[in-house]
């Protein structure tokens, strides 16, 4: 191979300052390399944490390094060992440093004879940031406990002691213990026809990072939705769920169509309580999902499309640090709308467009300078903060304009390459422009130049020019949302009867922030808002009635707020509620019932909000 720069080379000889890169791990990866990790865990639903043992397979790269550096937050360490390569074992010396806020306790592990593996005797807590546990009475079906991990960004170090970077990817196997009639399902391959005897074991032999390593347990029915796909869910869920995906097959063979084979061989997906923080984790082989998208229309599957196309953008090419995710969420969220535009149609995938591009003009000159580039300065800012709407939104707008630019076939073609190229590496934003250069911008001139390029990656806002795809449908709503906002048409003359879950998101997004009073009363006795099953119509609705002083919907949406803990659909309701003092202490009370139902992560936002409207005040 030819070397382009510095950066296009191989994941193997990837240079220090690539892997040094990562600031919100203390893994010091020019010493050493994790390369697999077996996992031995039971699964302790009374206590409410996981017993048992990692063991790390070790590639010294230093031949003095005098330590393994591991990340951990919160776990009981009960004794470390080395294994040797005949299996004898040995104690060895460890030290835990104090706990940061952010990163957890760095563990420092004494290993001057260098041995091939290690293993660490360890307990979670219940408290593990990256771990849920709900009661019986917190499930759909209220007969068994459940649990589930969500390990992006650094919270897989509050249950596995590891490298927790997206740097250094490793194989994995794992035989965890549970009680009888829990099913047991993690981010490998899985066995829709295992039986219920408390005994499952997993292997995930492709190399994946820390953040794709991924459990859940409880009471789960499988159903197959294709040769290659199945749902698994509670029981009473898994029939609608099914239902909901049944298009995942072709999603597949078109997302193969465009990018080659899909890798991994089975595509699983896990729809999950609830309470699950976000719409859609990919966890290799497994998705993991919010419920709040069975709708029972299909109009909120680009989820799955999205965690889909993850299986290429993220999983199979990752983004080596945080600062670079729009890596994986800019292209996934371009590669989802090609997939939902050859199943469902380009008019589908050009409002899902319009609707992300519309809400980032409107916000990304409220955010810092820095929060605005694709690629930004990572000193400043944490691990979960970077998954914002910008690696997202811009993300996807930059490749939608390569595309235009360069033509669909090209394009097709060069993200194909680039997909190959990069399989099973986890890069940085300037290994990826490194190769983009003289693989698209130099290959087909005059299309684009190399400074418009790194603008769209370095620079702050939106370039002027960006493309935007035509919707009739959405410019139709534009002139009657202004018909309705100027009394020259009355709510129940919008002519919304065949407006589908897009059409609505857009009708609601663009009204003004605070809507008057009487436009919310007429609207909701027309359209009968309040009380909508639909989670993304009621975020909106709430939202807007709230701000308007709509005292009338706070118990529909305190409803709403208890039923989900999806942080995208119940934090804006709480962001509402707080600017007001009357709405401050209701949204207090609501929490109070609501917070045992909730992530971690969610708690830990919500309890933000609080604290900053109370700073506010004073
Ligand atoms: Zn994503």
């Amino acid at each position: 191979m030819r070397l382009l720069s510095l950066f296009a080379i191989t994941a193997s000889t990837l240079p220090i300052a690539v892997y040094a890169a990562e600031p919100h791990s203390y893994a010091q990866p020019d010493q050493v390399l994790v390369t697999h990790l077996d996992l031995d865990l039971t699964i302790d639903f009374p206590q409410q944490q996981l017993d048992g043992q990692a063991t790390l397979k070790l590639n010294w790269k230093n031949p003095k390094a005098p330590s393994l550096v591991l990340d951990t937050r919160d776990l009981k360490i009960a004794s470390i060992e080395s294994v040797s390569a005949d299996g004898k074992t040995a104690p060895l010396k460890y030290a835990l440093a104090s706990r940061d806020k952010q990163l957890g306790s760095k563990l420092t592990i004494a290993t001057p004879t260098h041995p091939s593996q290690v293993r660490i005797v360890y307990t979670t807590v219940p408290e593990a940031s990256g771990l849920q546990w709900l009661t019986p009475s917190q499930t759909a079906d209220k007969k068994l406990p459940f649990m589930f991990s969500q390990s992006e960004s650094i919270h897989a170090r509050s249950w596995v002691p590891l490298q927790d970077s997206p740097a250094i990817r490793f194989t994995y196997t794992a035989h965890v213990t549970a009680p009888k009639d829990v099913r047991v399902a993690m981010s490998a391959i899985n066995d829709a026809h295992h039986p219920l005897d408390g005994k499952f074991d997993f292997d995930q032999p492709h190399p994946i990072p820390s953040y794709l390593l991924a459990i859940a347990a409880g009471d789960l029915a499988v159903k197959e939705t294709g040769p290659r796909s199945a749902v698994y869910a509670e029981p009473s869920v898994v029939g609608k769920a099914a239902h909901e995906f049944e298009d995942t097959e072709k999603m597949i063979a078109t997302a193969e169509g465009l990018y080659g084979p899909y890798r991994w061989g089975r595509y699983d997906i896990l729809v999950l309580p609830p309470s699950f923080p976000y719409g859609g984790m990919e966890n290799p082989n497994m998705t993991f999902a919010t419920p709040t998208v069975l709708v029972g229309d299909k109009s909120l599957v680009s989820l799955v499309s999205h965690e889909l196309a993850h299986s290429w953008s993220g999983n199979l090419v990752t983004a080596a640090s945080w600062r670079d995710i729009w890596l994986n969420e800019g292209v996934t969220t371009y590669v989802q709308g090609r997939i939902t535009e050859a199943l469902y149609g380009k008019g589908l995938a050009d409002e899902e467009s319009l609707l992300s591009a519309r809400a980032l003009e409107k916000d990304i000159g409220t955010m810092p300078a820095n929060a605005q580039k694709l690629a930004p300065d990572p000193r400043g800012v944490g691990a979960d903060d970077s998954l914002s709407a910008v690696a997202y939104d811009k993300g996807s707008w930059f490749l939608r304009t390569l595309e235009q630019r360069f033509g669909r076939d090209t394009f097709d073609t060069y993200l194909k390459s680039y997909f190959n190229h990069f399989a099973f590496q986890s890069i940085t934003t300037e290994q990826m422009l490194a190769y983009m250069k003289p693989n698209l911008i130099e290959k087909y001139p005059g299309k684009m130049s190399w400074s418009e390029a790194q603008d769209w990656v370095y620079g702050t806002g939106i370039p002027k020019d960006a493309p935007l795809p035509d919707s009739p449908h959405f410019d139709a709503i534009d002139k009657e949302r202004s018909a309705f906002l100027s009394d020259t048409l009355t709510a129940d003359k919008l002519d919304a009867k065949g407006w589908n879950t897009q059409e609505w998101m857009y009708f609601l997004d663009r009204l003004p922030d605070v809507t008057p009073l009487p436009k919310i009363k007429e609207l909701d006795a027309a359209w009968h808002l309040t009380g909508t099953p639909n989670a993304e119509i009621g975020m909106r609705w709430y939202t807007h009635a709230i701000d308007s002083g709509d005292k009338d919907v706070w118990s529909a949406a305190a409803e709403h707020m208890t039923r989900i803990g999806r942080l995208y659909l119940t934090l804006p309701l709480y962001k509402a509620f707080a600017k007001t003092p009357d709405g401050l202490a209701y949204a207090e009370q609501v929490y109070a019932k609501a917070k045992a139902g909730y992530h971690p992560l969610t708690q830990q936002a919500v309890e933000s909000i609080f604290a900053s409207a109370k700073t506010a005040d004073k």
